[in-house]
């Protein structure tokens, strides 16, 4: 399988979220991914490993700018020290990554939420180039649908060759259900989260999967795209990659766990 080595992190990392490995690295490195949805934290020991992981739901991020610094740079705070205490060692070292685009905008933002939280910043990076480091892809595009936005970058022999970042992702999917299912934003999030109800969400979400194809499509005009590859929470989805290929008439793949990609490519570049 192509995603081989993209399963086995990601494996590896669910695990040790639950139960941190204890096992006297010479250094840790931390990759650290504030998304609109989730704040990530992944941490690797010296052989790149996953020895411990956390995450805080939190709205600290809107659209990939950082809106509100002293919540984001308290939970980093938070779950820095919640991780430190599980490994019994100081974390030092971080890398942390921006949505494509927004690089000149908002790199000082999210450099000085790392550094605030106590990490000395050693990589700053976009997250399609993030999520590479674990997708090892050569040719094609990578599609992040994660809580706010959809990121894509296009790869040529191993080389991101275009980016770009939109503002639709699965908080625009939780909104659809809300309305359909008359429920309350948490509790249509909620519910798509569970596997158990996502043959029955498909069709509901058609025209916002549709809207993000229409976005990839867009894009990806006007390179000779063969291949699309998702990552992203909202990836989780059962059907989106069909979905998706039918309206792009490009195979598109996914890794069994889309979620924790871009934070674990993150902690590689570290
Ligand atoms: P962004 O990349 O836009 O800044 P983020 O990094 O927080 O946001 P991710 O963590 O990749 O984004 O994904 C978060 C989104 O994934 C949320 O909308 C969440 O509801 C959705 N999500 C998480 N788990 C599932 C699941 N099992 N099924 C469907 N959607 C899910």
């Amino acid at each position: 399988s192509a995603f081989l080595y993209c399963d086995q992190l990601v494996g590896d990392f669910e695990q040790v979220i639950q139960k941190p490995v204890l096992n006297q690295s010479s250094v840790y490195y931390t990759g650290i991914d504030l998304g609109t949805a989730y704040i990530v934290l992944a941490v690797l020991d010296e052989h790149y490993r996953p020895v411990a992981g956390a995450y805080r739901f939190a709205s600290v991020v809107k659209d990939g700018m950082v809106v509100d610094y002293i919540g984001a740079i308290r939970i980093v705070k938070e779950l820095k020290q919640e991780l430190e205490e599980k490994l019994g060692t100081e974390l030092i070292y971080a890398a942390a990554a921006l949505p494509p685009g927004t690089f000149t905008l908002d790199s000082g933002a999210i450099k000085h939420v790392v550094q605030g939280a106590g990490f000395e910043i050693t990589g700053l990076l976009d997250e399609p180039t993030a999520a590479n480091a674990v997708l090892k892809i050569k040719d094609g595009a990578i599609v992040d649908i994660g809580g706010g936005t959809t990121g894509i970058a296009i790869l040529k022999d191993g080389e991101v060759i275009y980016v770009a970042d939109e503002p639709t992702g699965g908080t625009h999917f939780s909104l659809v259900i809300a309305g359909a299912y008359k429920m309350s934003f948490d509790q249509a999030d909620q519910y798509k989260r569970d596997f158990k109800n996502h043959r029955e969400l498909v069709p509901v979400l058609r025209p916002v999967i549709e809207k993000v194809s229409s976005i990839i499509n867009r894009h990806i005009g006007q390179y000779s795209v063969k291949e699309i590859y998702l990552v992203g929470g909202t990836c989780c989805l059962d059907g989106i990659e069909e979905m998706i290929a039918k309206q792009t008439s490009l195979p598109t793949y996914k890794p069994q766990n889309p979620m924790f990609v871009t934070p674990l490519g993150i902690a590689l570049n570290c």
